[in-house]
């Protein structure tokens, strides 16, 4: 069913997300009439394969028998009702499970993440203000993260590109620097890096004793930021910190959440527990949009109030708790239990380490990185020395184009080429994904 028209069709009536409308010229999206497993499928019969999990929220695979039957299970029953004043078993499982899983006993619903991040921002600072603690107005984020675009997400995140223009409407943070470990200084270990970056986001909490509500991370991985990567060390040493200081630590695992870094969540490889917790992306496995921010009861039971009252946390989303995203979600934690996901994972987070391997010693590859099944190879005019190219030679997007070409979905942070699969790839098409990459970095980097 070849239909010529879709793109033409497209570019009149449709505005993409992340996208100058010139890269349209040469780059027309490109329709996809349907997906299974990791394989995209176009309409002129061209397959994909999607090595970054359509933009990191697939978990296992387009079009899972689960999580579609589970769906359609929920359709025939109820397909939604609001949140406030009524409740559904969809929405009450799922927050027990995300409860019994996180050790955060409250779950407050929105759509994307961040409206997630927005809740964490909002309910953190009325917590203080519930505390009697009105000069708590600021937050604290890290330099490079990334936290979404709604203004106040966009307000605690530090890539220029996305932030630079709305500046004067933004929020202003205090921005710590990142320990993100691929700037460390010559002999220096990643460990070494956060324990040097974590003194200076102490100092800053000692000279704003009194004023930040709370410092916002993403653990582990800054993937906005191009895949930079941090010792577990950092989030213990900032957990201390959080606590002596009495502030609150929200952990973004929108991205990182459900198995990504090896573990469940990202920050029990630093063995802490925040205070609110972002997920999103992967909660429904990829299929709607759902995100949380859960909270320790500490926090929720500071709401507690009546009518009229200051205190109470009146915020609200129309499709907070929608019961088909939840069913989706709900059958994401069942494919979770009923298989050993993350053993799986780390045999494919190995076989993507080998299969890129021999791209360490390129003239222009600075770093391979790797973060369980997240896996990013940055290019660099010099490798050794990690000297960029200009950004306006836009070599990450030749990647791109090569790989569509060569049948593989990669799209690159800048000149990060990144993999972060669904979790039912196969090996055999890791080593695909790899070759394409070679090759799309060796042509990438020729001139
Ligand atoms: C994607 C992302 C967000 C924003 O989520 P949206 O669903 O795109 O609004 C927030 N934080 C992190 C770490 C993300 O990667």
């Amino acid at each position: 069913m070849n239909h010529p028209s879709w793109a033409e069709r497209d570019r009149r009536a449709l505005w993409h997300p992340c996208t100058p409308t010139r890269d349209l010229d040469d780059l027309p999206p490109i329709p996809i009439r349907s997906a299974r497993g990791v394989w995209l499928e176009a309409y002129d019969g061209r397959r994909y394969l999607d090595a970054i999990s359509s933009w990191w929220v697939n978990l296992f695979g387009h079009a899972h028998p689960v999580i579609n039957a589970a769906i359609r299970d929920q359709l025939e029953r109820l397909e939604h009702v609001m949140l406030a004043g009524f409740t559904h078993e969809p929405v009450i499982r799922l927050s027990e499970r995300l409860a019994a899983l996180t050790g955060l006993g409250h779950s407050y619903y929105a759509s994307d993440g961040s409206a997630a991040v927005e809740i964490a921002l909002k309910m953190s600072f009325h917590y203080w203000r519930n505390r009697g603690e009105h000069r708590r107005t600021r937050y604290i984020c890290l330099a490079n993260s990334y936290h979404g675009e709604t203004l106040g997400a966009l307000s605690v995140s530090d890539v220029g590109l996305y932030r630079q223009v709305y500046e004067p409407l933004l929020l202003q943070p205090l921005v710590a620097p990142s320990p993100d470990a691929y700037v460390r200084a010559d002999g220096e270990s990643a460990a070494d890096v956060a324990r040097r970056q974590m003194s200076v986001l102490e100092h800053l909490l000692e000279q704003h004793a009194g004023e930040v509500c709370a410092v916002i991370v993403e653990p582990l991985v800054q993937c906005a930021g191009g895949m930079r990567m941090h010792d577990p060390l950092y989030l213990r040493l900032l957990r201390a910190a959080c606590d002596r200081h009495r502030v609150h630590l929200i952990a973004d695992e929108i991205a990182v959440g459900f198995g990504r870094t090896g573990t469940m969540f990202a920050c029990e490889q630093a063995g802490i527990r925040p205070d609110l917790l972002l997920l999103g992306k992967g909660l429904t496995g990829g299929y709607l949009p759902l995100s949380v921010c859960l909270v320790s009861d500490e926090i929720y039971n500071a709401f507690d109030s009546e009518h009229g009252s200051p205190a109470a946390f009146l915020h609200s989303h129309s499709y907070t708790g929608n019961a088909l995203a939840c069913a989706a979600a709900n059958a994401t934690l069942d494919l979770f239990e009923s298989g050993d996901v993350l053993a799986r994972n780390r045999e494919l987070a190995a076989h993507l380490a080998r299969a890129t391997a021999p791209l360490a010693d390129h003239a222009h590859v600075a770093e391979i990185r790797q973060t369980g099944m997240i896996l990013a190879i940055e290019m660099a005019r010099d490798g050794k020395t990690r000297t960029p190219y200009p950004a306006a030679e836009r070599r990450g997007r030749r990647v791109y184009r090569y790989a569509l070409e060569q049948g593989a979905l990669l799209r690159p942070l800048g000149d990060v080429i990144y993999f972060m699969p669904p979790y039912v790839i196969e090996p055999d098409e890791i080593d695909q994904l790899a070759r394409i990459a070679a090759d799309g970095i060796a042509q990438a980097t020729t001139d």
